[in-house]
Formats: C-alpha cells, sequence, structure tokens
C-alpha cells in the first residue's frame, strides 16, 4: 500500500476493529457495533442537525437525523458519532451537520473544536473504508466518476468521503475543490504535483469551470457525462512555454443543492 500513514483518528478505527476481530463492517450493522460498544442509537427527526451524541453518566446515546436523504450519509454520520464515543469521551452534548462533518476544516484546525471533528472524520473513513481494503479495491483501475461511485456502492459510503479517500491512497493523482455559494473556500492537491494551483480561497471558481456552470447556470451533468474535458489553465497556473492543447485535464462536481456547495475533483490524463 502506497506509504499511507495511519493518523490518530485512523488508527483508533483500524485498531477497534481489529480487537473486535473485523476486516471490515460490510457485512455488519452499524447500530449493532454501537450498541455493542456501549451506544444506543436512535433515529429520529433532528433540527440543524444530522446526527448528535448525548454522554450520559451510565449509558451514551447516539442520535441520527431520520430525515437525512441518503443511507449512505446516515452511515457516514453514525460512524463520525461512533468515533466520538471511542475518541471524545466527556464532550457534553455534541451537535453535527454539514459543516462539523465536512471534510476540509483547514481554518479550524488549530482550534479544537475542529480537531475534534477532524478526528472523527479520519475515524469514521476508516471504519468504513478500512484502508488495506480501499487500496486493493481501486488497485489498477482507471480513474473515473464510475470507479468512485462504484467504490461509494461497495463500501456503503457517501462519495464525498470516497473521494477523500481516494485522495489518499488512490493510484491516479487528484485535486479537490471545495466551492460553497460561488466562492472557493478550500482545495488540496496531492504532494509533489507538477502542477501549480493558481490560489482562488475566497474568489469564485474559475469561469471555464464546471463548477462554475453550476453556480452560473444550474448545471447538473447526467452519469454518463460527469467527467467534462477542461483547460489545464481553468485550475491551474499555464507557464509562458505551455500550451493548453497539451494537457488533457478533466473537472467532475459532486454537487449538494441543499448546501449550495460543489466539490470538485480534477485530474490530467
Ligand atoms: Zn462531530
Amino acid at each position: 500500500m502506497k506509504n499511507y500513514r495511519y493518523n490518530k483518528g485512523s488508527a483508533a478505527a483500524r485498531d477497534l476493529l481489529h480487537q473486535n476481530g473485523f476486516e471490515s463492517l460490510l457485512d455488519f450493522p452499524l447500530e449493532l457495533f454501537a450498541s455493542g460498544l456501549g451506544a444506543t442509537v436512535i433515529e429520529k427527526p433532528l433540527l440543524n442537525s444530522d446526527g448528535r451524541i448525548i454522554f450520559g453518566k451510565k449509558h451514551t446515546i447516539i442520535e441520527i437525523n431520520q430525515n437525512i436523504e441518503f443511507e449512505q450519509k446516515k452511515r457516514f454520520t453514525l460512524a463520525h458519532e461512533i468515533g466520538h464515543f471511542i475518541l471524545h469521551k466527556g464532550i457534553d452534548i455534541h451537535n453535527d451537520n454539514e459543516a462539523t462533518t465536512s471534510w476540509f476544516n483547514n481554518k479550524e484546525k488549530q482550534a479544537k473544536s475542529g480537531r475534534i471533528e477532524y478526528e472523527a472524520n479520519q475515524f469514521a473513513s476508516e471504519l468504513l473504508m478500512p484502508s488495506t481494503l480501499f487500496f486493493e479495491k481501486q488497485k489498477g483501475k482507471k480513474f473515473s466518476p464510475q470507479l468512485l461511485r462504484d467504490l461509494a456502492t461497495f463500501f456503503k459510503t457517501s462519495i464525498t468521503s470516497i473521494a477523500f479517500k481516494y485522495f489518499e491512497l488512490g493510484d491516479h493523482p487528484i485535486c479537490l475543490f471545495h466551492s460553497h455559494n460561488k466562492t472557493v473556500s478550500y482545495w488540496k492537491w496531492p504532494k509533489g504535483y507538477p502542477h501549480f494551483i493558481i490560489d482562488r480561497t475566497k474568489l469564485e471558481p474559475p469561469e471555464d469551470s464546471v463548477a462554475m456552470e453550476f453556480f452560473e447556470k444550474g448545471k447538473i451533468y447526467a452519469k454518463h457525462q460527469s467527467k467534462q474535458q477542461i483547460w489545464k489553465s481553468t485550475w491551474f497556473d499555464l507557464k509562458n512555454s505551455e500550451d493548453d492543447n497539451d494537457f488533457k485535464f478533466f473537472e467532475y462536481c459532486i454537487i449538494s443543492t441543499t448546501y449550495n456547495s460543489v466539490l470538485s475533483i480534477v485530474w490530467e490524463e
């Protein structure tokens, strides 16, 4: 496996699986796993919250919003709460929503709250997608939006969490850009990536990007068209000696209409 380094969150999930004799939880109900650990899971309608954890003196309750539309997202939220249960005993009632389960919390990384969320996300990612298994599943396959969708089906988790796992472990280097309300908030690129990304933090996405097509025109491509060719110069710095025609870059957007946000996955072939 590509020199993958476990961090506090992912190592805790890996150890927990091993201690309980699981290679993965693909065939085991997550609610049952949680209750085996001592947390009761309840699904009910929650206001402004995807999930929350209530630490009691004797019992811990995890509540998951039953109105979450996608099962995979429910599953990821539950795994995130189990992460809090294992790693963060002692925090009071804790609410999670789109912001706290979001992957790009760089600006809050220094703050304690941001670190806790980061750890819970890393935990959830490893619990649902054990790194060795994920690596094996994607190995040798050509990168495409369909590959991410296939992995999401196999691992029964959200396509966004799959994209971030692929970023860490996948064979093909990909870049990730997150835009919210027509503003680029964060981006990530692999170590040693040969192309230089133009810093657009707090600016609009490039006007010829697929992300901008969504914000300006509400365009959402159907599955079979979700891989869109773009110019290198769309997201990257084009050097004087370079010609846009010599590069083949693609953008695939994971869109959340509810939060008016776009995760752009950009790669070169
Ligand atoms: Zn949380």
